[in-house]
C-alpha cells in the first residue's frame, strides 16, 4: 500500500518518532500515552496525533499506542522494512565519520561499499569495507545498491551525482555545500550543518 497523502512534513518527523519507538520496544515497553509520547519526542501532543491519523488509528483509549505496531507501521511507509544498502562516495574526514557512526543501523541502513579517487586511498580497509576506485561506481546496479551518501568536496559532487545516476542510484544523501541538479526520478537530500548553525544566531537573545 502506498500513501499518498501524507505530507513532508510528517514524513520529516517520522524518522525521529521511529527511533524513539524502536528505543521503548527495546526497553520492552508495550504501550505509551500521546502525552508521555509528546514528552518523550519533544512534539505537542496534538501534533502528534495529527501525523499518526494520516496513516490509522493505532491508539487505544486509556492504553496508548502500541510502539511495535506503530514502528512496523512507519517502517512500512517509510520503505525502512528491509536492510537497504548504501554506498559512500569520498572517504575524507567526513565520509570516515560517516562509515563510523553506528547510527544508521537501527534505520535497517548498511553501508556496504565506499569509493574514492584518490589512488592513496583506493584499497584501503576500513572495517568490513575496502574502498574502490570512483571508476567502478556502474557496479552498483548489479550490487543491487540504489542509495549513496556524497561525501566529496563541493566542486566534485556535481559530476559525482551525475555518476550516480548513471549508475542507477535513485536516492542520494549529499554532504557537499551545494545545489546538485538530477533527473526527476532521483530523490536528493542535502544536509549542510554550517548552514543549520547559521541558522541559530537569530533565535538566541542579542548580546
Ligand atoms: P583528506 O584530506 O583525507 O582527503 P578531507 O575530508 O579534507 O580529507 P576533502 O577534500 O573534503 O578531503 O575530500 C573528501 C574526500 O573526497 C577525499 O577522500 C577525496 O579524496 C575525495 N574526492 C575528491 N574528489 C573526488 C571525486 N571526484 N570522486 C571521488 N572522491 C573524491
Amino acid at each position: 500500500m502506498r500513501y499518498h497523502k501524507i505530507p513532508d512534513e510528517t514524513i520529516r518527523r517520522l524518522p525521529v518518532y521511529l527511533r524513539a519507538l524502536l528505543f521503548l520496544s527495546e526497553q520492552g515497553r508495550q504501550s505509551i500515552s500521546s502525552r508521555d509520547m509528546a514528552e518523550f519526542f519533544g512534539v505537542k501532543p496534538w501534533q502528534i496525533r495529527k501525523d499518526f491519523s494520516y496513516f490509522g488509528d493505532f491508539g487505544t483509549r486509556g492504553v496508548g499506542y502500541d510502539t511495535g505496531k506503530l514502528a512496523r507501521e512507519i517502517k512500512k511507509i517509510l520503505r525502512l522494512n528491509i536492510v537497504r544498502k548504501v554506498a559512500l562516495i569520498g572517504v575524507g574526514n567526513l565520509g570516515s565519520a560517516v562509515l563510523a557512526y553506528p547510527g544508521f543501523k537501527i534505520y535497517g541502513f548498511d553501508i556496504a561499499a565506499a569509493f574514492d579517487n584518490n589512488p592513496k586511498k583506493i584499497g584501503r580497509k576500513i572495517g568490513d569495507i575496502i574502498i574502490e576506485d570512483t571508476s567502478s561506481l556502474s557496479s552498483l546496479k548489479k550490487r543491487k545498491i540504489n542509495l549513496a551518501i556524497i561525501a566529496v568536496p563541493q566542486e566534485a559532487a556535481q559530476q559525482t551525482a551525475d555518476a550516480l545516476v548513471r549508475a542507477g542510484i535513485k536516492g542520494i544523501l549529499n554532504f557537499s555545500p551545494c545545489y546538485i541538479t538530477v533527473p526527476k526520478k532521483v530523490k536528493v537530500i542535502t544536509i549542510d550543518i554550517a548552514m543549520d548553525l547559521a541558522r541559530l544566531p537569530y533565535y538566541m537573545p542579542a548580546g
